[in-house]
């Protein structure tokens, strides 16, 4: 146990306590695994132990009620052990056939709330950010629009109707605590203002020097303002037309907010993934430079991953992930068959386009 002769309660207790005992026995033990139907998998170890997984989506964000909820239904079929998975779903393990369908049947009675899916080629529950709850440089809200896209997707939770798994996820923004950067198909807060400097607040919430090495682009400088008693204060200056508002600059100094209601949006990427079967991870690539933040229900963000999602789901072929996909056929098909408008923003090599983007390696044709 690496956590014999600690001498501190700072920090999680050993991960290796919280093992379901069948777990523990059969470490480096196990033979295969596999989706016995969607939500439902068996894992099978050499000693002729097997455990019987059923994977639940959560709502990511959760109250006590839940969580006491989740805690019930682990202590009456499953000795008290329940754990998460990276995507927000809650699993709750058995050790026989028997106890899992126990378990089956008392999920199907909290199944609105509980609902049983996420595994193989489906939509699993979206990873997100903080969002406007939480966080300072959101451009977008993180539970809201994920909430809306995922009811609007939630047939393809509990099927694995898909040609294989599409992970979504979103990051409020680019600083990308979402995990965007390599998803099948990512949902990405932007601002497209660049920051407002409060004069009146700036030297006493800010270091200026600070403030002025924070930015990437070299874009904010030392400079004299007046503030709005009409003093002359020390304060920065912003060349907005090298300015990719990124936020850094208001991570560091809470007098340059950027937040804007016209400014702010999402943008989407797609094609992204962390897996190197068949093919190499992949970053994501921008194919929606921006959709307003229509809240509450995100309708333009909503309709466009289900169109992308739709369009995947009938030309792939089986097995292949969205990235794969729109490399085989060329990115200029995966525009036409997605339906979405191409424009210049969309080529992230794009260079000696003088009349055409076939220029860039991202097309073939
Ligand atoms: Fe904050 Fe950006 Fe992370 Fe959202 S993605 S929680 S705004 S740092
Ligand atoms: Fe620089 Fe980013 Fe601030 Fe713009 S938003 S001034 S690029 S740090």
């Amino acid at each position: 146990n690496p956590m014999e002769g600690r001498i501190t309660d700072l920090g999680p207790r050993y991960y290796g306590d919280f093992l379901p005992p069948v777990i523990k026995e059969n470490k480096g033990k196990w033979l295969y695994h596999e989706i016995l139907e969607p939500g439902v998998l068996v894992h099978v170890s050499e000693t002729g132990a097997k455990v019987f997984t059923v994977r639940c989506g959560s709502a990511r964000l959760l109250t006590v009620n839940r969580v006491r909820l989740y805690c019930d239904i682990a202590d009456q079929h499953c000795d008290g052990y329940v754990r998460f998975t990276t995507r927000n779903n809650v699993e709750f393990m058995v050790a026989s056939e028997e106890k899992l369908e126990a378990l089956k049947a008392t999920l199907l009675k909290h199944k609105n709330v509980l609902p049983i899916g996420g595994t193989g080629a489906c939509v699993t529950n979206i990873v997100h950010t903080q969002g406007w709850v939480h966080c300072h440089t959101p451009a977008t809200d993180a539970s809201g629009p994920v909430k809306a896209v995922m009811d609007d997707l939630f047939e393809y939770f509990g099927s694995m109707v898909l040609p294989a798994q599409v992970r979504i996820a979103l990051a409020c923004c680019l600083n990308m605590c979402g995990a965007v950067h390599a998803s099948d198909i990512a949902i990405l807060g932007i601002h497209r203002k660049p920051p407002m400097i409060d004069h009146d607040r700036i030297t006493g919430v800010c270091e200026i020097p600070l403030a002025v090495a924070s930015c990437p682009l070299g874009a904010i400088k030392p400079a004299k303002a007046t503030n709005s008693a009409g003093e002359e204060v020390k304060s920065v200056a912003v060349n907005n037309e090298r300015c990719m508002f990124c936020g850094n600059c208001y991570t560091m100094c809470p007098a340059m907010p950027l937040a804007d209601p016209d400014g702010d949006g999402i943008a989407i990427l797609v094609g992204g993934k962390v897996s190197n079967t068949r093919s190499a991870p992949k970053f994501s690539k921008l194919v929606v430079p921006f959709l307003p933040n229509t809240t509450p229900r995100w309708p333009e963000v909503v309709a466009c991953v289900r169109q992308i999602l739709v369009a995947y789901a009938k030309d792939a072929k089986k097995y292949e992930r969205l990235g794969e996909w729109a490399e085989r056929i060329g990115w200029e098909k995966f525009f036409e068959k997605a339906g979405i408008p191409f424009t210049d923003k969309s080529v992230d090599d794009y260079r000696l386009a003088y009349d055409t983007w076939r220029t860039t390696s991202q097309f073939k044709y």
